[in-house]
This record gives structure tokens, C-alpha cells and sequence, in this order.
């Protein structure tokens, strides 16, 4: 499929472990300027999510057949666009709001994937905030955006965010040695070097935030290599001393912390405090 874009596989890997574990946020977020592309990954999630096999998707039951045709009733998509605007109306959330505490017709999830995040308004994601504090336990949004930065932080903080970078995206040398140093400190054993790392830039919390997004997809990626995939890695040298130090499972711990720090980066949290918080998580993640 996109065997060219192994963001995208890591990506799809991650989430589908997420399912099957039952460890997927109610809310996702995925920013990508590739519109078909965030589709893609959002109809594969949505299958895995109504699916009544085993591995999930398994591609075989009724419910995955349905998925694939587009015609599964408790997936539902839609642009929020109505006869009188192009935007993602508040009216249009309203509905999909008042829609999700109806409860699923067969499966054991609803899903909404939501398009065109990026012309939600803050009246719109407002009213989207309500029901993603505190969604019905059956019900997941998946909100595709081509920038993140058209969302209110507020909806960032309450979703998990997975960008899926283009080759084009522009990694600064600045983040790539963050990145890099990171990685190192992660895996030793002297629990300072964390600390001393992660002071540096956490202030900056542009800076912060960014470091956590590529974290988060480099231990995807070493995810993915764990599974036999092979290929021109963004950071290939992290990748393969996480892909050999650490287990599947500190990996996917690990992706999941990136999210929430990222989040709470967003929200301002105490620096202080948001640095001892990130040195205990992680080394919880990887079981030290
Ligand atoms: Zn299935």
C-alpha cells in the first residue's frame, strides 16, 4: 500500500497493538497534509475497532467485511460540511454529539471519524470538547487535520496526536540531536543523565513538545523494525538501540508517555515538576 511511507506503517502498527491491547484513547488526532493518507489510517483503526475476530483487523468476519465496504452502521464519516458551509459547523458537532450517546447497533464501539479538522472553529471544537472530556465508554473520534496548529489546545490536551511526517518535513539539526541525546539517556542506566537532558530544552516548550512528537515516532518505528520490517529510517541509528534494548511492550509504553507529556507540555505544566514526572514515566516504561 505505502510501502514508501513507513511513518505511516510504524503508525498503523502502533495503533493496531493499541486495539488489540485495548489501550487506545477514546479521542486521535492525526495530522498529516496528506488528506488520503490520514484517511487511510483512520479507516484501518475504525475496522480494527468494530472487528469481532481475533487479530484484529481480521479482515474475515461480517463486521470487517462491512468496514471494508463502507457500509458498517456504527462507523461513521463525515466532512461537517453543510448546504451552507464549507466549514465543520457547530451544528454538524452538535448532532454527532447528540448521535454518540445513542449506543452502537451491533458492534462493541462507535466510531466517528471526523475530516476537515483544520475547518472546525473554536465554536465547533468547543462544543467537541464536551463529549471528548467524557465520551461514552463505546465511543472513539478520530479527527484528521492537515495541521495540528488549527486545533485549540485545549482538544490537543484530551487527544492522543499521531503526525505522520512527510519526507518533506524539515527535522532541524537542533531537534535531531535533542532527538538522539534522548534516545542515549533513555537507555542508560544513570538516571541523572535523563534529568540533565531533559532541563535543557524543557523550558522551551515549542521546543519540548516537537522533541516528544519525534520521540514518539522513532520508538514507533523501532516498534515496527521489532516486527521484521526493515527500511531508510528517519533516525536509524536510535531506532536500532531501542529496536535491541528494549521489549515490544516498553516500546508501546513509550509512545504512550511521549503522547501524554506532549499533552501536558501543551498545558503548561510546571517545568519542574513536568521534568521529574518525565524521568520517573519513562523509566517505568522500560521497567527500571
Ligand atoms: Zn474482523
Amino acid at each position: 500500500m505505502h510501502d514508501s511511507n513507513l511513518q505511516f506503517d510504524s503508525l498503523c502498527e502502533y495503533v493496531l497493538k493499541s486495539v488489540n491491547a485495548g489501550t487506545l484513547h477514546h479521542g486521535m488526532l492525526i495530522e498529516c497534509s496528506d488528506e488520503e493518507l490520514s484517511l487511510e489510517l483512520a479507516h484501518i483503526t475504525a475496522n480494527a475497532l468494530v472487528c469481532t475476530g481475533e487479530n484484529k483487523p481480521c479482515g474475515i468476519c461480517s463486521a470487517c467485511v462491512k468496514a471494508k465496504n463502507n457500509n458498517h452502521p456504527d462507523i461513521f464519516e463525515t466532512d461537517g460540511r453543510t448546504k451552507k458551509s464549507d466549514a465543520f459547523t457547530i451544528d454538524s458537532v452538535r448532532e454527532i454529539r447528540a448521535n454518540a450517546f445513542i449506543v452502537p447497533n451491533e458492534a462493541n464501539a462507535k466510531v466517528y471519524i471526523l475530516k476537515n479538522g483544520q475547518n472546525m472553529n473554536e465554536q465547533a471544537q468547543n462544543a467537541l470538547l464536551k463529549i471528548l472530556e467524557e465520551p461514552p465508554s463505546y465511543v472513539y473520534f478520530i479527527i484528521l487535520t492537515t495541521t495540528k496548529s488549527s486545533m485549540l489546545e485545549t482538544v490537543i490536551s484530551r487527544v492522543s496526536t499521531y503526525s505522520i511526517l512527510s519526507k518533506t518535513d524539515n527535522i532541524t539539526d537542533e531537534e535531531r540531536e535533542y532527538v538522539s541525546e534522548f534516545v542515549s539517556a533513555i537507555l542508560c542506566p544513570n538516571e541523572l543523565k535523563l534529568m540533565e537532558h531533559t532541563s535543557k530544552y524543557i523550558k522551551n516548550n515549542r521546543l519540548a513538545g516537537r522533541v516528544l512528537e519525534l520521540l514518539s515516532a522513532v520508538c514507533r518505528d523501532a516498534l515496527v523494525q521489532k516486527s521484521g520490517f526493515s527500511g531508510e529510517f528517519g533516525f536509524p541509528e536510535e531506532v536500532n538501540s531501542l529496536c535491541n534494548s528494549l521489549t515490544a511492550k516498553s516500546l508501546i509504553n513509550l509512545v504512550n508517555i511521549c503522547n501524554d507529556l506532549e499533552a501536558a507540555v501543551k498545558r503548561n505544566v510546571n517545568n519542574n515538576l513536568l521534568t521529574v514526572r518525565m524521568c520517573y514515566e519513562f523509566k517505568r516504561a522500560i521497567g527500571r
